[in-house]
């Protein structure tokens, strides 16, 4: 956890509280502090519901791929799940390969993401094979970070904030995802100065975040944040960043 005071403090009475009252929503006048304080109330929020996940099991790339293309459809709990229903009905992702994308998703549930998601993942695993003539990802490892993005982003439906999210959780690079969801958050909470996921922000993010959080910060994210920060008309009485959020205080202005 945050040691107490460290880069900034979470209590109302600590000097930083001032900060982020004194904040202009458009983020246009924030100093770097009063952003790293703002990247530091996030972080906290993280560390209660993920913990450090400093002894996580690392999967292997492929899987974490898979677990992934999950993450953006149901809560991380429910994704993990998944991942193990697969791996429990099929004898390996080459049987999943040859599949119908309905027999596939009538392992996990009948819900509509189910399907969605299997049909991301049969459509996935074929174009591996066409591309790679292997079932799996495991070449990854002897690669850059850079030119594993590159052969990531050649995969269908894997834009960068995926291939990213599968250099931090599998191949353990420093690297920070930064998707719509994750920029439009940051910018609503003063921490950026646009809602645009760029390599710009993504560089800004991860000079404001602490590295050694980056995944709990990312999980929170993709479990939490994603689900309520919408683009239009976000649930700000469900999310746990309202009372840090400036914008929170904004939108429930009569
Ligand atoms: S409080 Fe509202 S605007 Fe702020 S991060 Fe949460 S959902 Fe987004």
């Amino acid at each position: 956890m945050l040691a107490p005071g460290a880069r900034g403090g979470y209590d109302r009475a600590a000097p930083g509280f001032q900060i982020l009252l004194d904040m202009d929503v458009t983020g246009k006048v924030l100093s770097k502090k009063a952003r790293r304080y703002q990247a530091d109330a996030l972080t906290q929020c993280a560390l209660e519901c993920f913990g450090t996940l400093k002894g996580r099991k690392m999967r292997a790339p492929l899987n974490q791929l898979i677990l992934s293309t999950f993450y953006h459809e149901v809560s991380v709990r429910r994704a993990t799940r998944a991942l193990r229903q697969l791996k429990r009905t099929f004898a390996d992702w080459n049987e999943v390969r040859v599949s119908h994308p309905a027999e596939v998703a009538s392992a996990l549930s009948s819900a509509p993401w189910a399907l969605h998601s299997s049909e991301r993942i049969v459509w996935l695993l074929r174009e591996l094979v066409r591309f790679h003539h292997r079932s799996d990802l495991d070449f990854l490892h002897d690669l850059t970070a850079q030119q594993a993005r590159s052969c990531l982003e050649c995969l269908p439906n894997v834009p960068r904030p995926l291939a990213d999210e599968v250099l931090l959780l599998s191949l353990q690079e420093a690297v920070l995802p930064v998707s719509a969801t994750t920029a439009r958050t940051c910018y609503r909470m003063g921490i950026l100065d646009n809602p645009r996921p760029t390599v710009a922000n993504q560089k800004q993010l991860q000079e404001l975040f602490d590295e050694q959080y980056y995944v709990p910060v990312h999980l929170f994210f993709c479990d939490r944040v994603e689900k309520c920060c919408l683009p239009e008309a976000p649930l700000c009485e469900e999310c746990g960043l309202a009372p840090k959020c400036p914008s929170a205080r904004q939108n429930n202005q009569p």
